[in-house]
């Protein structure tokens, strides 16, 4: 009881050390929120596309040489095949989230597997690209989540800049505060491409970030700038 107990003091201690790393051999239960590193990158992430709006974000990038990474559905990355080519087309970065943006804790084994390996392959089929990075809707896990992500090879992306633009109570200026107050090397924001208060408050959010000295990159490449990831 007592060595057990030591060792469960010391892989406390160990995890601690280490700032939420995962050993490569086990299934990592947890998500990046950051990335560790010494360029001065951040990852505007944009959720739930392609819609609608797509092309306005899409342009507005275009002038001020942004890039991006969509999570997207796979059910409307393949009904929207020829907006998903031109978002990877304009050098974006297309990431899997669900689907059908279902709460993937509430299916069975078969039902996540569906969720998310139907949206590779569709995509794949579609658009013609091999997806790297997941973001889970409502950012919900559950051990069947993590299990069918690491069979996939798929890291989950939260985010460490949540500007919560999918509440209606969330105003542009705090759209705008939430994106850039804490924004630094390695940041990931999270936003939604159907936002309109989005929309209107990211020509200040990237002038703000380029203020900062800040380059806008893909999730992909954040994750291969990084020594390390923040978990959670
Ligand atoms: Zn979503």
């Amino acid at each position: 009881m007592r060595l057990s107990g030591l060792f469960i003091l010391s892989s406390f201690i160990f995890t601690m050390v280490l700032g939420g790393s995962c050993f490569a051999e086990e299934i990592c239960k947890k998500a990046v929120t950051k990335v560790k590193t010494d360029k001065p990158m951040v990852a505007l992430t944009f959720d739930d596309g392609p819609c609608g709006q797509t092309q306005a974000l899409l342009d507005l990038f275009k002038k001020e040489g942004v890039k991006a990474t969509f999570f997207v559905k796979g059910k409307n990355a393949a009904g929207w095949a020829e907006m998903s080519k031109k978002i990877v087309d304009a050098g974006h970065e297309l990431g899997n989230h669900s689907y059908t943006h279902a709460n993937l804790t509430k299916l069975d084994e078969e039902g996540v597997r569906k969720e998310i390996e139907q949206t590779q392959k569709e995509i794949k089929e579609k658009v013609g690209v091999e997806l790297k990075v997941f973001r889970a809707p409502f950012l919900a896990f559950n051990d069947t989540v993590w299990k069918v992500l690491a069979e996939n090879k798929l890291p989950a992306i939260n985010c460490s800049a949540d500007t919560r633009d999918w509440d209606k109570a969330t105003t542009v200026e705090q759209i705008v505060e939430r994106a850039t107050s804490k924004t630094e090397g390695g940041t990931v924001i999270l936003m939604h491409g159907w936002s309109k208060n989005t929309l209107q408050a990211l020509p200040e959010i990237i002038k703000k970030l380029k203020e900062k000295g800040l380059q806008f990159v893909t999730v992909s490449e954040l994750l291969a700038s990084g020594k390390e990831e923040e978990k959670k």
